[in-house]
């Protein structure tokens, strides 16, 4: 494994600008803020995975949240699914810390990456199936680069199942039939 190849697949992710609806929704968002985060400087813009390059367990959520990930700017940190999230892994010895509330905050993964099929926040937390569809090719190359250690794969709701389980066909990986 590369750590550098996951590190600059990380910063493209991040530049990424190819769906016009949600870079919209994205920046909208970082402007108008939610009262109780009025003083965040939103990210605003695609959240890349996060965990180490050679994570054995990768888990696969939806997309950021739009005050979660879409503000703070790192996967499942500052909203309630990644509270609980992260306490399970904490619980389970595969986090630092049970708690996640900003990309500073000293939250580190041992084996495991979380990462989403779809990397921008979007309205009303659906992504069109198109914009889906666009943001497939970032999760393919995730895929690859991981592939040399990544043992298992944990898809978290039906959405990240439908998104996941093309990526992973395409990345070489086999997908049972039925699916
Ligand atoms: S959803 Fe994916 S493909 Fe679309 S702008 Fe965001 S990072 Fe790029």
């Amino acid at each position: 494994m590369d750590p550098r190849g996951l590190d600059r697949l990380d910063q493209r992710v991040a530049g990424c600008r190819a769906c016009p609806r949600l870079v919209d929704w994205r920046e909208e968002v970082a402007r108008t803020k939610r009262a109780a985060f009025a003083d965040w400087t939103y990210w605003g813009r695609p959240v890349p995975g996060f965990g180490p390059a050679d994570a054995r367990l990768l888990i696969v959520g939806l997309a950021p949240a739009a005050h979660g990930g879409n503000r703070t700017g790192r996967m499942f940190t500052g909203d309630r699914s990644g509270d609980v999230l992260y306490q399970a892994l904490y619980d389970v010895g595969l986090a630092s810390q049970p708690g996640s509330t900003h990309a500073g905050d000293g939250l580190e993964l041992y084996g495991v990456r979380v990462t989403s099929p779809v990397h921008c926040a979007p309205p009303a937390n659906k992504p069109t199936p198109e914009e889906r569809d666009t943001c497939r090719p970032w999760l393919v190359r995730e895929l690859h680069l991981l592939r040399p250690t990544v043992r298992a794969a944990l898809v978290l709701g039906a959405f990240g199942w439908q998104a996941a389980l093309p990526a992973f066909a395409e990345a070489g990986w086999t997908v049972p039939r039925p699916r």
